[in-house]
């Protein structure tokens, strides 16, 4: 099993950001695309996730109805910012990690938000991108290789050697 001694140490924590971002986009009820996001500090600690969906609580929790979107559906990462600010944490600063790049609309929010950095791994297309590098926060997109490399096994045994020392 590989593991990411090797890579130096922002690489492997952005990769083990992505992969609770993955974690969290499994868990979302939208059937057209299932989308997670993680906000962390500079130094690595989770203080917010999202995934999109209706807003907590709703009986009739879909995400679609005749192929469409519904137009209360949140985005993952309007949920983890929106989070965040219900709890009173800061996120000025922070960095975003997402399973699919910000839409336009998000993109403005994170520049809002004060977030200084944005990590993603699929593009979307209509992506806010291009106007997140334009307005100086730092985008970087992670190969999935790493992200998903131990989820490429088929024995349960085999996961938990994950835990193991090599
Ligand atoms: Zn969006």
């Amino acid at each position: 099993m590989q593991t990411l001694e090797k890579y130096p140490k922002e690489y492997r924590y952005d990769v083990a950001m992505l992969r609770t971002a993955v974690t969290w986009a499994l868990m979302s009820k939208c059937n057209r695309k299932k989308v997670g996001a993680v906000i962390a500090s500079p130094d690595y600690r989770i203080l917010a996730h999202g995934i999109n969906g209706a807003p907590s609580g709703f009986e009739n929790d879909v995400c679609e109805e005749n192929g469409k979107t519904l137009d209360h559906v949140i985005h993952a990462e309007m949920n983890a910012i929106i989070y965040a600010a219900k709890r009173g944490i800061a996120i000025d600063g922070c960095s975003i990690y997402l399973t699919l790049s910000p839409c336009k609309k998000c993109s403005a929010s994170i520049l809002q938000s004060g977030i200084k950095r944005v990590c993603y791994m699929e593009d979307y297309r209509d992506s806010g991108i291009d106007f997140l590098k334009e307005h100086g926060v730092e985008v970087v997109k992670m190969t999935t290789f790493h992200v998903f490399e131990p989820f490429k096994t088929e024995s349960l045994e085999k996961v938990f050697d994950l835990f193991r020392k090599e």
